[in-house]
């Protein structure tokens, strides 16, 4: 198979259907199979990976790495084998773990990636289905409307104003016109206007078209290389920490340079002492870990954040979240269920109400408290033949239970439909739908046009009650007459179902020319006959419930942006539990004021109604204007500008369009409003580990590097050797450092109000702290040794038990590190994490060995330790624990106490 199946200036469409064996109900599902066998999946060949062999070379590529590779070579010019021996292994094991740990990361973020693996809307054994994009096969029918990414390149065959931006092919930004009319086969990629490929986005319109080439045949596939944008696993955050480690280095490079020079040329050092000691000072000082264990802690959040269902499309986001302080969000769907049901129809003197289960067409409908058959009444049976026509829905029973393929309320207008007695298939058989105007949340209503085989055409249209009464002169009468419109009337019924929190939508026809085939808006732009309103419910989530409270705690507001009505947005409102549900703002309210006005108004309330997409980006600019960090949700193509200028741009997975993922950071895969906060605190506590991460390598590193330095100008002997620097860099200290990636949440986390968006990491606290631990580091480190010299032990011994001192330090600097903001003396904070003692007891374990085992005492040059020392090196750590947890607690209570006095002061 090479090329399309067939060609895009073919014009009869019956042929062009026949050609390639497909009906106007699609493929049939044994057929679709047969063929995903003979095209395979309808998926681009994945950019090659980097080659394993180079990527395990990468990490020899950094600084600290080639000073220890020259100082192997030197140590073996001199014939120090043993050290050369050990300077390659721990730089070789330093490798082996950065590779292995680089490999799980970059694992997690590709199955990550995989979680957003669009969906087609497709036809197949005459029903609508939506599929995973890959099981598309040549001959297949696909639906398109606003927002899709088309997912093959299809041959249009049905277009109602059908827009694609096809800038990814031809680089013009400006969407296109499509049509179904046949153009020449010479005709440029641009100009083939009855061609739809695959990837390019539909910015308006609805359409349908027949797939001629999948996976590598499309347009697409054949520029190669185009989807080998790979995202690096970084943030601004621990990119500016990279950068701080680099120079870091270098100065630390500099200064052990200028100490060899100082110590050979002036003070006479032995150059091969004096040299180890300067490596041993730089493998000390050198934050050598930091930026693997950054990494793997972006990559734990983003794996925690899937699991919430949140999934993290641009890496910066992790950060973002943490800080946001006003999260705007969508209602239905996201807030509620999506889950709708009719409860109420209002039509000329009638009001009925409905009873039933889910979306099963069966119920009861009664008429002020008496049943009644839905035939009987003329208007609802055409108000329900109404509904169920202008209508993109399906609905089926599966496993018992009826579920809807398309939008959940027009779901639930077709079991109206069927509560009434309407036959619905029938119905849509008895009549074509010759034309459409798709429904935008800008113009907020939907119309089709349909024809019968004899005289008859009718126009459907439903939509936002005040957009449809507008459209309206007449209304029918229970006679099935018309008679004149009573506005009042209606306006009632709409404000008293939308104060029970129902969501309305109202109803007209109107007949026209048999010879129309085509619908513009100047059809339905007046004289439409409203038939009725209808009145859904959508329960709120209990969860959304449960996380607007969360946020209250967490001094984050949450505000609602809604295409609804006012008085529905505010009766939901209140049931979620916003902070001041009793202040509406709708569209035409924003559209009043001025930037400033509206500035000064977005912080205090809580419910906008009856906006449009671009009243979503003057509130996020608004609020941004107030230095507030805020998330915006949307789903639709004309959300995508709110979403990219949001700080944080949230997309619905599930009923959310490809447009408007693509400009999100984060997508939700459950669409719950529930899954932000629970990504927001995911956010924070991703930056209080990357924050205590940096908070233990810092004093561990310093205080090492500022016992060597002590050692080497005062001219003491090394109370450590170089070696065993190495050792406890690179192996024990990455190990354990390790272990706060994974930190989980603590207690407090969602109960602190929002961390400002600029803050600084490397605050005044954090300075005190390092040089704080590095001191006491230093205390341990010396104390133990001069204690060992003066008992009489051997130089070896002593060496022996400092190395054992500053791991154990570290060990209870980490347990320390884990509750930064509340103390560590409880049962939880103790038992901690499997993964904190796993690490400990592999550490531990390693430092038994070193110490104890003969092989290991020759290469490291220690000796056994006795069991009272070993003791007393344990009571060293608890004593830094104690310290530096009481100064914590001191530190703790001092912001208490002037927190409390400027509480006093107001
Ligand atoms: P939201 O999703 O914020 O509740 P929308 O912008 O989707 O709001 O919808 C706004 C209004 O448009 C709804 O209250 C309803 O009256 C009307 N509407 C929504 N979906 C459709 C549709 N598919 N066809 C016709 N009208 C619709
Ligand atoms: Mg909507």
């Amino acid at each position: 198979m090479t090329g399309p199946v067939f060609d895009y200036h073919s014009s009869e469409m019956e042929a062009c259907l026949d050609e390639v064996g497909t009906t106007a109900g699609g493929l049939s599902s044994p057929e679709a199979a047969a063929r995903i066998e003979t095209y395979g999946p309808n998926r681009l060949p994945e950019p090659p990976g980097r080659n394993p062999v180079l990527r395990f070379l990468a990490h020899f590529h950094d600084i600290l790495i080639y000073v220890l590779l020259g100082s192997a070579v030197i140590t073996a010019a001199m014939q120090h084998y043993v050290d050369t021996a050990v300077i390659l292994a721990v730089v070789i094991a330093n490798a082996v773990i950065g590779f292995i740990q680089e490999g799980k990361a970059e694992k997690a973020m590709d199955s990550i990636r995989r979680m957003l693996a669009p969906q087609a809307a497709v036809l197949r054994d005459g029903e609508r289905h939506s599929i995973g994009g890959e099981k598309l096969v040549p001959g297949d029918i696909v639906l398109l409307e606003a927002g899709d990414k088309v997912p093959a390149d299809l041959r249009l065959i049905r277009t109602s104003g059908l827009h694609i931006q096809e800038a990814i092919l031809t680089g013009e930004s400006v969407p296109v016109e499509k049509s179904i009319a046949p153009v020449a086969a010479e005709a440029a990629l641009g100009d083939r206007s009855c061609m739809a490929y695959s990837g390019t986005m539909v910015t308006s319109g609805q359409g349908r078209g027949l797939v001629v080439a999948t996976g590598a045949k499309t347009e697409i596939g054949r520029i190669s290389g185009l989807l080998a944008d790979v995202e690096v696993l970084t943030t601004p955050l621990v990119r500016q920490m990279n950068v701080f480690a680099k120079w870091l280095t270098l100065l630390i490079l500099l200064i052990a340079a200028i100490l060899l020079t100082f110590g050979y040329f002036v003070e006479h050092h032995d150059f091969t002492e004096m040299f180890m000691a300067v490596v041993g000072l730089s493998v000390a000082a050198i934050p050598e870990g930091l930026p693997a264990v950054l990494t793997i802690t972006l990559a734990v959040g983003v794996q925690a954040m899937a699991r919430r269902n949140a999934i993290v499309r641009r890496l910066p986001a992790i950060e973002t979240l943490g800080s946001v302080s006003v999260i705007c969000t969508d209602k239905t769907g996201t807030l509620t269920r999506n889950e709708m049901m009719v409860a109420s129809v209002a039509l000329s003197g009638h009001r009925f109400s409905f009873a039933g289960d889910g979306y099963e067409p069966n119920g009861t409908i009664y008429l002020a408290e008496t049943r009644v058959n839905g035939l009987d009444h003329l208007h609802l049976a055409e108000l329900a033949r109404a509904a169920a026509s202008c209508n993109d829905a399906s609905l089926h029973r599966r496993e018992g239970f009826w579920a809807v393929e398309g939008d959940p309320m027009e779901g639930a207008l077709l079991a109206l439909a069927g509560k009434v007695g309407v036959d619905v298939s029938q119905e849509l058989s008895a009549r074509t739908r010759t034309d459409e105007i798709p429904f935008d949340s800008r113009h907020k209503f939907m119309a089709t046009l349909h024809h019968d085989h004899a005289t008859h055409a009718d126009i459907f249209v439903k939509g936002a009650p005040e957009q449809v009464l507008a459209m309206c002169a007449q209304q029918r009468a229970p006679s099935g007459e018309s008679e004149p419109l009573d506005v009042p009337y209606w306006m009632d019924c709409a404000e008293d179902m939308a104060a029970h929190g129902q969501r309305v939508l109202a109803i007209a026809t109107r007949e026209v020319d048999h010879a129309q085939t085509m619908l513009n808006f100047a059809d339905v732009e007046g004289g439409l006959v409203l038939v009725g309103l209808v009145g859904l419910i959508d329960p709120p989530r209990p969860e959304a419930i449960e996380a607007v409270a969360e946020c209250r705690k967490a001094g984050i507001r949450v505000k609602m942006i809604t295409g609804d009505h006012a008085g529905t947005a505010a009766a939901i409102g209140r049931q979620i539990g916003l902070e001041n549900p009793d202040r509406v703002l709708t569209g035409r309210d924003l559209d009043t004021m001025d930037d400033a006005a509206l500035a000064a108004t977005v912080g205090d309330v809580d419910i906008f109604a009856r906006t449009n997409p671009e009243h979503k980006l003057r509130l996020v600019m608004a609020l941004q204007s107030q230095g507030i960090t805020a998330a915006m949700t949307g789903d639709g193509v004309n959300d995508a500008p709110a979403l990219k200028r949001a700080d944080a741009g949230i997309a619905m997975g599930r009923k959310g369009s490809e447009a408007a993922k693509e400009v999100a950071e984060l997508v939700l895969a459950d669409d719950n409003f529930a899954s932000i906060v629970a990504a927001v605190r995911e956010g924070r506590t991703v930056y209080d580990n990357i924050k205590k991460v940096i908070s233990w390598t810092l004093p561990t590193n310093a205080g090492e590097a500022m016992t060597i330095i002590v050692a080497l100008l005062f001219g003491l002997t090394l109370p450590v050797t170089p070696i065993q620097i190495l050792w406890v860099n690179l192996i024990t200290a990455v190990t354990l450092g390790l272990a706060l990636a994974f930190e989980p949440t603590e207690d407090d986390t969602m109960r602190r109000p929002p961390r400002p968006r600029n803050e600084a990491l490397l605050t005044g606290g954090l300075v005190w702290h390092i040089v704080l631990v590095s001191l006491l580091f230093l205390g341990g480190v010396f104390g133990i040794y001069a204690y060992a010299i003066d008992r009489g032990y051997s130089l070896e011994l002593a060496r022996t038990m400092a190395v054992n001192t500053l791991v154990v330090m570290e060990i209870f600097h980490l347990f320390f590190i884990r509750n930064i903001y509340g103390t560590s003396l409880t049962w939880k904070a103790v038992r901690a994490t499997p993964v904190i003692w796993a690490t400990v007891l592999t550490v531990t374990i390693a430092q038994f060995a070193i110490t104890y085992l003969a092989p290991l005492q020759r290469i490291f040059e220690t000796e056994s330790v006795p069991l009272f020392d070993g003791l007393l090196i344990v009571a060293i750590g608890v004593t830094l624990f104690a310290i530096i947890e009481v100064e914590k607690q001191l530190r703790l209570s001092m912001k208490g106490l002037v927190f409390r006095r400027s509480l006093n002061k107001r």
